[in-house]
């Protein structure tokens, strides 16, 4: 089962990075095939049914400081005030004290909440546990730009040297590491850390969250998906590539689990960690590719909630600091509209969760919930626990350096994927910008990218 068409370029999975790398290598006349395991476009962020339920890949939050996704889902037409809601403040909810505290993260939009939340909240943290933060953050980026130093530490690590109060490392460090990348502060990079926050600080006026206002694959990837096919690029859904096709030590195109093979002079392989390990083994021990299998990876796990009434009063995030609910926002407003209530749930220590039966997820989030003063009990109508095995590279102190590129050295083979080397970490930025600098390895330069925008 050969298919030999005229591609250019053949591209193996249709997430943010696929669509990205499909979209700029489209636009610029190359002839594209997307090849997608699920029935979807989107990966890690999607939106699909459950068995009737609607469901996403997991609680998403757009920063406002992004470029390269706004960019690109301005050439698709997606305008962001459509797309997203914004939000100009997060609750950390303090476990077994029946307090709150609030983060201002719009200094600029909402400049009143953002003074109030560094110098409000004084029942729940002392000017002086406030203060400790203050070496931390500013030594923190003050080094970040300048090397890859701030990894041999975690956060807990970094936090210890700079003498940051218990308290502060609870209440505000561990909400803005593991509450965003499910790791606890004691294995999170410092690096990742202050690398994930630094590009608000030239960007602040920017700077604001955005809560999706519809399922991501219908309000973000399918209309980058159309815009690709309206450049004439092709999508394959329900494809799993199982393996490259090599000739002469060059990488010639790839073959299905069902046998199809597919021919191009350049595969971008834009699947998760795990998947890209398991399509290249044939080259293991590579040097090329040396990095690429040690780098670690991590998983995610999320519990989706339907309720007859909102858990919460309203559509914002809001962190659980010590408990497992790392992250969690009701989202019966925004994302799930047609929902009486709706709460997303990022579950902290994720590999562990993936491994146990939902029931028993949905009884220890409830029970954790409880803790920080959300009741849902009797009012759950149906749940979800959604676990992306191992689809992360690791956070973990130590890996940065272990990013691959796009460039391969391999003729005919092109990364691309959150993991690889760009300015950003494991988010939709760093994706799209992962596809955009794969393209450019195909041969579609950022320039030509440039001048197409301003065409
Ligand atoms: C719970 C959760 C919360 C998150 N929150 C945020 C957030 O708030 N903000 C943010 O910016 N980012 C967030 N992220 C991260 C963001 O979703 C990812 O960084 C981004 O989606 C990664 O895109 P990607 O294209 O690199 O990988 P993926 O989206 O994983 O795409 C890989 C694609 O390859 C396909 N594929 C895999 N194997 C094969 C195969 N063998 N053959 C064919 N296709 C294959 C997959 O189905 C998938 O579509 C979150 C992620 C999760 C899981």
């Amino acid at each position: 089962m050969e298919e030999k068409q005229n591609w250019d370029v053949i591209i193996v999975g249709a997430g943010l990075a696929g669509l990205s790398c499909a979209h700029a290598l489209a636009v610029h006349g190359k002839r594209v095939l997307v090849l997608e395991t699920h029935e979807y476009a989107g990966g890690r962020t999607s939106s699909f049914y459950d068995d009737g339920m609607p469901v996403e890949s997991g609680l998403h939050r757009y920063i406002g400081y992004y470029s390269a996704l706004p960019r690109l889902l301005r050439d698709c037409g997606v305008y962001l005030n459509d797309m997203v809601t914004w939000e100009e403040k997060a609750d950390i909810l303090i476990q077994n004290e029946n307090k709150k505290m609030v983060l201002g993260l719009a200094p600029v939009f909402a400049p009143m909440k953002t003074l109030r939340g560094v110098f409000g909240n004084r029942d729940c943290l002392s000017a002086r546990e406030k203060l400790s933060l203050l070496p931390f953050f500013l030594c923190g980026f003050l080094s970040y730009p300048f090397s890859l130093r701030l990894d041999k530490y975690s956060v807990t690590e970094y936090a210890n040297r700079h003498r940051v109060a218990p308290r502060a490392q609870r209440l505000i460090l561990e909400p803005l590491s593991s509450g965003i990348f499910f790791l606890p502060p004691e294995n999170y990079s410092a690096y990742a850390f202050f690398g994930l926050f630094a590009p608000a600080i030239p960007k602040f006026p920017k700077m604001r969250i955005g809560a999706y206002l519809g399922g991501m694959t219908e309000v973000m990837c399918n209309p980058i998906a159309e815009k690709i096919k309206a450049c004439g690029g092709e999508f394959r859904f329900c494809e799993t590539v199982s393996k490259i096709l090599l000739r002469d030590n060059c990488v010639v195109g790839v073959e299905t689990t069902v046998g199809k093979q597919y021919y191009a002079p350049k595969t971008v392989l834009a699947v998760t960690l795990p998947a890209a390990k398991q399509i290249l083994s044939p080259l293991r021990g590579r040097r090329e590719l040396e990095n690429l299998f040690r780098l670690p990876c991590m998983s995610a796990c999320t519990l989706q909630i339907d309720l007859d009434r909102p858990a919460l009063k309203k559509d914002i995030t809001c962190f659980g600091p010590g408990t497992d609910a790392v992250s969690f926002a009701e989202q019966s407003r925004t994302t799930f509209r047609g929902t009486e209530g709706r709460l997303s749930v990022i579950l902290g220590n994720p590999s562990e969760y993936a491994k146990k039966d939902p029931q028993t997820v949905l009884r220890a989030v409830t029970e954790q919930m409880r803790t920080l003063g959300v009741h849902l009990d009797g009012h759950i109508l149906r749940f979800r626990k959604v676990a992306e095995g191992n689809d992360f590279y690791s956070l973990d102190k130590g890996n940065q350096h272990l990013r691959p590129s796009q460039k391969t050295g391999i003729e005919g083979l092109v990364l691309a994927g959150d993991y690889t080397k760009t300015s950003s970490f494991a988010t939709m930025e760093g994706a799209v910008l992962s596809g955009e600098q794969a393209a450019e390895a195909c041969g579609v330069s950022a320039h030509n990218w440039l001048l197409h925008e301003k065409g």
